[in-house]
């Protein structure tokens, strides 16, 4: 494989349909509980994304689904292995920060990117909080807590997080006192 020649450089990756071949969000309840995500897309315009992934975690949960199951359904989601190949062989050469920016979760993030041996591939991640709790509830947040200010963003961005703010948040930290943005969360 040959490569650009260049000095450094900066990837910025979504994770849904772009370095993973699927909608992580969707696919766990596509597999494991489809009842419920057909109730999630009636509720899609109702209730806010995150929020909603949440809540039917949640019902999942109620209804017995594990965090194996979760798991194990995540690491068999649709992923090229290319991808894999591209990724790992640009990072072995050290001139790339690869900088993840995603509506889903780490959790599934994490879960996924692990099952692929691209655990160390993002030098950030920038996505929903998520964790298990000893119930084998997975607990999904938003990024920007809905009591809390909320971005200012004009473009569409979903209220959990804006991605050109944390873009350039990431920008600034690395080298740029131009880009500052307003706020960082
Ligand atoms: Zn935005």
């Amino acid at each position: 494989m040959s490569f650009p020649p260049v000095e450094r450089q900066l990837i910025v990756f979504d994770f849904d349909w772009s370095l993973a071949d699927q909608d992580s969000d969707r696919w766990v309840f596509e597999v494991l509980a489809p009842k419920l995500r057909k109730k999630m897309k009636e509720l899609k315009k109702e209730v806010q994304w995150t929020d909603l992934v949440a809540q039917s975690l949640k019902e999942l949960h109620e209804l017995g689904g594990t965090r194996q199951e979760i798991e194990d359904t995540l690491r068999i989601m649709p992923f090229h292995p290319a991808m894999v190949r591209g990724t790992s062989a640009l990072k072995s050469r050290g001139k790339t920060t690869f900088f993840c920016l995603s509506n889903a979760n780490i959790v599934f993030i994490t879960t996924i990117l692990k099952s692929k041996g691209l655990e160390n591939l993002f030098d950030e991640i920038v996505t929903n909080p998520a964790e298990w709790d000893p119930s084998g509830l997975l607990k999904l947040r938003r990024r920007i807590d809905p009591s809390g200010p909320q971005h200012e963003c004009k473009v569409g961005c979903s209220p959990n997080m804006c991605k050109g703010n944390a873009l350039l948040c990431r920008l600034h930290a690395q080298e740029d006192e131009k880009l500052k943005p307003t706020t960082c969360r």
